[in-house]
């Protein structure tokens, strides 16, 4: 792998995107750039990225967010546990750092929500310590060049790539690079050995090296045991609106998507006639009832695959019934965080979850 070492920091000196995070020696900007990578793509962050600096721009402003504000921010990348790790971890660096990210990459990883990926990613770029950062573009990379066939999902494969990186970075790479050079895995795992479709192996600077290139074996590597089917599970949505008001409740503050918002929803595919039973059962009236094309969402172990009914109600007076509230159009897009599973739904009423809604909020 030494060999390797300054022809991959030329690589990414000569091929690296021009990213915003990339353009910033902060720990706490770069620690925010990669909790959002984790799961979303480069594209769909960087909208996210500017929001959330722009709005708490210090760690200081993460401790104090709302939490509805804080799920806000974070409407639409999913995994709403890291968000409130982050600000857990945010807590701990005011009592205890005041304020200040730690400057260890021991006392980062201790922090709550941060692991050794996003710690090698901190610590290296800021502080230069020699501590890789193994996402699963760098395990795909180095399980092709090595011809490894663990099992990238165990654990016990991390562990292994990150004790070899851990040896290249201590023999070959200086503290001043050791940043660059876990950005060039990470890159070159993003944009030339690729997950989908052909890696660009001509433009590699590992295909000298390269045992799969070498061996045509490609498709063999990463391997990865297949994971367990998931559990399918089939709603009715319903789109419950007066004339600028839709119907909104609170989901519970454990589980799948605590304490977001969502559209009021009923176990099954429900008929006309039941839905119209349960408008009612909440204290309102519908004056008109349409079906709604379906969809789906795929969360890591569940699957929703929804129907709906997009009912107009007769007034429904104060704007709040049994177990809903009717909110203003526009207060929900500003103030209430809707999960990206509603986002089919959503747009029938005129409301934009994700990265082109925080693009034009941006005006990006
Ligand atoms: S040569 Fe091809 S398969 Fe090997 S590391 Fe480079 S892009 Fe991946």
């Amino acid at each position: 792998m030494n060999p390797l070492i300054e022809p991959t920091l030329r690589w990414f000196r000569e091929n690296q995107r021009d990213l915003p995070w990339r353009h910033t020696k902060d720990p706490y900007h770069i620690w925010v750039s990669e909790i959002m990578l984790q799961q979303t793509r480069v594209e769909a962050v960087i909208p996210y990225y500017q929001r959330f600096l722009r709005e708490l721009p210090t760690i200081a402003d993460l401790a104090v967010c709302p939490e509805d504000r804080l799920l806000k921010l974070w409407e639409g990348l999913g995994y709403y546990s890291r968000v409130r790790n982050m600000q857990k971890a945010a807590l701990v660096i005011m009592e205890h750092y005041n304020g200040r990210m730690p400057e260890s990459g021991r006392e980062i990883q201790a922090l709550p929500g941060i692991g050794a990926y996003t710690t090698g990613a901190i610590a290296s770029r800021v502080y230069g310590e020699l501590l890789p950062a193994v996402d699963g573009n760098v395990l795909r990379v180095l399980t092709r060049l090595s011809e490894d066939d663990s099992d990238i999902a165990k654990e016990r494969t991390k562990k292994d790539a990150i004790a070899w990186m851990t040896d290249v970075m201590q023999d070959g790479v200086s503290s001043e690079e050791a940043g660059t050079f876990n950005q060039a895995l990470m890159e070159l795992g993003a944009t030339v050995c690729v997950p989908n479709g052909e890696p660009r192996c001509l433009e590699c600077p590992w295909q000298d090296a390269c045992g799969a290139y070498a061996h045509g074996t490609i498709d063999v590597y990463p391997v990865k045991a297949k994971a367990k089917a998931r559990r399918i599970e089939e709603k009715t949505i319903l789109l419950l609106q007066d004339d600028n008001r839709v119907v909104l409740r609170k989901r519970p503050s454990r589980g799948l998507l605590a304490g977001l918002y969502e559209f009021p929803w009923l176990e099954g595919y429900v008929s006309r006639k039941e839905c119209v039973a349960f408008v009612r059962s909440l204290g309102a009236e519908p004056l008109h009832v349409e079906a709604l094309p379906e969809a789906k969402h795929i969360f890591s172990h569940v699957e929703w695959r929804m129907k709906g009914y997009l009912v107009k109600l007769a007034d429904a007076g104060a704007g709040c019934l049994n177990g809903g509230l009717l909110v203003p159009k526009d207060e929900i897009q500003r103030d209430y965080p809707i999960p990206a599973a509603f986002e089919k739904y959503a747009r029938i009423v005129q409301l934009g979850i994700g990265a082109e809604e925080v693009r034009k909020q941006m005006d990006l």
